[in-house]
């Protein structure tokens, strides 16, 4: 059996003092493509964020190409592999789109590559050198979100996290993500997607957790959850019976703790 790229086990972690992640453990293969589904709230976006650093792990391990990361800078997780395109984006709006693009490649390998990795970007996605000296709030959301992943790739990632991908795109870009996804998996490299959109995360994913209220509470090849009755109610936009499934997750997720 091969040893995974990506290893989490027992990951506890919250927001002062308030638990929301609870005994989280998952993996990643090389050049695997992974999904999380989870409704709102269940804590995607906290895992994360414990993932690349930005919140402090309270227990638990991350294991990263061999690498202890659990006690790691954000700094150092990028450095060693690991990169976060965050929800919504977070692009700086008033910079330009190629200074959003250098910001990507701050540390090393990333910085000692970053003029040729830029005219890389700018290969792949002729879109961005066509805007390069504008701000990139000018950008329409598919845009942003493709220059909010090729900063992403400045950093050279063996492991992407993209959190929430295709938040607000019409289903057009939609399509264009899922497809880059898909080609960068191509070109070697590990994803970690976090979705709402849960269809089409599965549909492109080999496996998929089931996040709720903190806990993960399925693993499964993508195709198995895909085809199972109970969560497409629930995930996948069924009819009827999905939207009382739905409301009552809804209603246990407002029992979840809330540390506002
Ligand atoms: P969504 O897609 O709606 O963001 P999610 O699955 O990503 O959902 P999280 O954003 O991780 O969920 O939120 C998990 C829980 O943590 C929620 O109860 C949320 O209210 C709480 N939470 C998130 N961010 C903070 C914060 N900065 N401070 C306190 N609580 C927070």
């Amino acid at each position: 059996m091969t040893t995974p790229l990506l290893s989490v086990s027992g990951l506890c972690a919250g927001y002062s003092g308030a638990p929301v992640l609870n005994d989280v453990g998952l993996s990643v293969n090389e050049r695997e493509i992974v999904a999380i589904v989870g409704a709102n709230g269940a804590g995607k976006s906290t895992l994360m964020m414990a993932l690349i650093g930005l919140l402090p792990a309270w227990r638990g391990s991350i294991v990263f190409a061999g690498n202890a990361l659990t006690r790691m800078s954000t700094f150092e997780r990028v450095r060693a592999g690991l990169t976060l395109v965050p929800e919504r984006r977070q692009m700086f709006g008033d910079m330009s789109v190629e200074e959003n693009l250098l910001l990507g490649a701050y540390s090393s390998p990333g910085l000692q590559n970053r003029q040729h990795d830029l005219l890389e970007q700018y290969r792949r996605f002729p879109r961005l050198q066509e805007r390069r000296l504008q701000r990139a709030r000018l950008m329409s959301g598919g845009e942003q979100q493709i220059a909010a992943i090729a900063r992403a790739l400045m950093a050279r990632p063996r492991l992407l996290l993209l959190d929430e991908p295709s938040l607000g795109l019409s289903p057009r870009w939609v399509r264009q993500v899922m497809d880059l996804i898909e080609d960068l998996r191509q070109g070697g490299m590990a994803i970690l997607l976090v979705e709402q959109n849960a269809r089409e995360a599965l549909e492109l994913a080999d496996r998929g957790y089931v996040i709720e209220t903190g806990r993960m509470v399925r693993d499964a090849a993508a195709s198995e959850l895909l085809a199972d009755k109970q969560l497409a109610d629930t995930y996948l936009g069924g009819g009827a019976d999905g939207m009382e499934a739905r409301l009552r997750l809804f209603r246990t997720s407002l029992k979840a703790p809330v540390a506002r």
